[in-house]
């Protein structure tokens, strides 16, 4: 994987409901460490698609952090907010494919169909052929293909874990493109940023693997390019939660820095490198993580 790669574009797309913590530093380290050692463009992106989940001024202090511990971002930062026109014209390019649905979390459950690979309940089809008597349309949803059908199977290679798989039907289901509450869906707003910042590399935390099939599924239906993806593995809180601000992941000591950093090389099996200052650190950091990928593979 460490031959030069001739056109490298990652990112580092953070969802600005609180400050960075260790947890997200560890994603925006290894993202920002495989696009440098690739001598590659570093994106930034602010994840605000949910506003009610978006804290003040939590995105202005995720760029100081970051610009704090020496990390530059190439090229301007993409505001998920501001870009709702595009995840629209997305949406309507997948015409035929999206139906409306009025089924609620509860009932949905209850169809007892089975648990996603993510955790919620697999869409039972109920709206599929259209809304069910007397239900108003809540949700936007996209078809995937039937259960059994080729189709159904996505595949990719990991850079960090390997060949990964999904059935989409049997462990996805029909997934949200537009959701209850008016607020596009992660999925298809990561999709089209990721194709129109010209994403190459994707770099991000292990709890997002088991989006990835509903994700290049999007692709594909889209014709967009599907990136390369590499999932580092999440800082756990001591009870086995990954770490959150809701599990009381504490927001990062900036005026040392240097720990700070030292803390999140040391979780991604960089070892413990001699940099006296933040300016040493990621030249090592860069090196290392190279070495790592090696061993990794
Ligand atoms: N906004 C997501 C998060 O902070 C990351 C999305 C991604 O990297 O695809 O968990």
């Amino acid at each position: 994987m460490n031959h030069p790669v001739e056109h490298y574009v990652g990112r580092f797309a953070p969802s600005p409901s609180g400050p960075l913590h260790a947890g997200s530093l560890v994603a925006a380290m290894a993202s920002y460490l495989d696009a440098k050692a690739h001598d590659g463009r570093w994106l930034l992106r602010m994840e605000d698609i949910d506003e009610a989940r978006s804290a003040a001024g939590a995105a202005a202090d995720i760029v100081h952090t970051l610009a704090a511990l020496g990390m530059q971002w190439d090229g301007p930062i993409r505001v998920q907010s501001e870009s709702l026109p595009d995840y629209q014209a997305a949406c309507a390019r997948l015409d035929g494919l999206v139906y409306p649905c009025g089924c609620t979390r509860r009932e949905i459950a209850d169809s007892g169909v089975g648990i996603a690979a993510d955790g919620a309940a697999i869409y039972p089809g109920t709206c599929r052929a259209g809304l069910a008597p007397g239900k108003i349309a809540r949700a936007l949803r996209v078809r995937v293909p039937d259960a059994g059908t080729a189709s159904e199977f996505i595949q990719f290679e990991d850079r960090w874990l390997g060949r990964q798989s999904q059935y989409l039907a049997r462990e996805a289901g029909d997934f949200v493109l537009k959701r209850a509450d008016g607020y596009w869906a992660y999925q298809l707003a990561v999709v089209v940023d990721d194709a129109l910042q010209g994403v190459t590399h994707v770099v991000r935390g292990a709890d997002l693997l088991e989006s990835t099939a509903r994700q290049i599924y999007l692709q594909r239906l889209l014709g967009y390019p599907v990136p390369v993806y590499l999932h580092v593995p999440l800082v756990c809180t001591a009870d086995g939660e990954k770490l959150s601000k809701q599990h009381g992941a504490q927001a990062l000591d900036l005026q040392q820095p240097l720990p700070e950093l030292q803390r999140a090389a040391g979780f991604l099996g960089l070892g413990t490198l001699p940099a006296t200052s933040v300016a040493d650190f990621w030249p090592q950091a860069q090196q290392a993580w190279l070495q790592r990928l090696q061993q990794q593979r």
